[in-house]
């Protein structure tokens, strides 16, 4: 179950990539920019702005669609099940109403991602999965990339290490690079925010750097959350203890997916304005960089 594949992506990974986007998510963080992925399931988006007055082919497909008596749309989102959003998959003609994700096999979406060989391989770029958390479908992700390393194609995933090992251990062999989140050193901070445990995520992302041919270490600077000097700097400390792991990405919080939670008819519990603290990203730069137990190289990426 995917919901999306961005080709020429130059951001995931080294060279230019393709981005498999996998449903599917174990920790629901409120800052997500794809809130359309959280659900396994299939998700539907509603953009009133582009909803046709005249039009009821959305209401004539299902029983949970309805006008109310300002002719406003409503969807009893708690009664749709699977096989109704389905049905409403094409329906709409002017893309207000979207269904987000699809089931595919391993060889159609190889296919699909085999098109764009000939950039990867020249750009040393390649397949990148992501998600939702793409280590949820561990069977799928492991059968892509070892069959993108037949063909020569680099692999990475973009990952939050929210999962059973047994999920990691099983596409081990077939990743080659690790982009893996580290949020926060707090757990109970983490379990404000987020649901899940943080002692699973420390203890996967502890075995994995043991075995791992390249992690990158991901942190998502959020605000009220880890933006201030003393958790930037415990997170470096605990990358700094990792084997095998130099490079830390930090990635200042934006809003650029808001306005997804409005069309899931989701609440956004986040700040409404990007994280402007320049001076915060500079210090943990230089903290990491001349770090006593390991040197990490940390970029800020946009
Ligand atoms: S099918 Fe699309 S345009 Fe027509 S009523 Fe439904 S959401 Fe609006």
């Amino acid at each position: 179950m995917y919901f999306n594949i961005q080709r020429f992506s130059t951001h995931d990974g080294d060279g230019i990539r393709s981005i498999l986007f996998l449903k599917g998510c174990s920790l629901a963080c409120p800052w997500c920019q794809n809130p359309e992925s959280r659900s396994p399931d299939l998700s539907l988006l509603y953009d009133q702005r582009l909803c046709l007055s005249d039009c009821n082919l959305c209401q004539d497909k299902s029983d949970h669609i309805n006008r109310d008596d300002n002719d406003v749309l409503t969807i009893d989102r708690d009664c749709l099940t699977t096989n109704d959003i389905e049905n409403l998959r094409d329906v709409c003609p002017s893309q207000a109403l979207t269904v987000c994700g699809k089931e595919e096999t391993v060889d159609e979406l190889c296919e699909q991602l085999l098109k764009d060989k000939p950039f990867y391989l020249q750009s040393e770029g390649g397949v990148t999965f992501s998600g939702g958390e793409p280590l949820l479908q561990p069977d799928m992700v492991s059968a892509i990339a070892s069959r993108m390393h037949e063909e020569g194609i680099n692999t990475a995933v973009e990952t939050c290490l929210h999962v059973p090992w047994k999920n990691i251990e099983k596409v081990l062999p077939h990743i080659d690079c690790w982009l893996t989140d580290l949020k926060h050193t707090d757990n109970d901070i983490f379990l404000s925010w987020a649901h899940g445990s943080l002692k699973r995520i420390h203890s996967n992302l502890e075995k994995l750097a043991k075995h791992a041919k390249r992690i990158i270490i991901r942190v998502p600077v959020v605000p009220g959350f880890n933006d201030n000097e003393v958790a930037l700097k415990k997170i470096i400390d605990f990358a700094a203890g990792l084997d095998n792991c130099d490079e830390l990405h930090l990635l200042p919080y934006h809003t650029l997916g808001i306005n997804k939670y409005q069309l899931l008819d989701m609440p956004y519990l986040c700040a409404d304005k990007p994280l402007n603290k320049p001076e915060l990203l500079e210090t943990a730069c230089s903290y990491a960089s001349t770090h006593p137990v390991q040197t990490i190289n940390v970029k800020i990426r946009g």
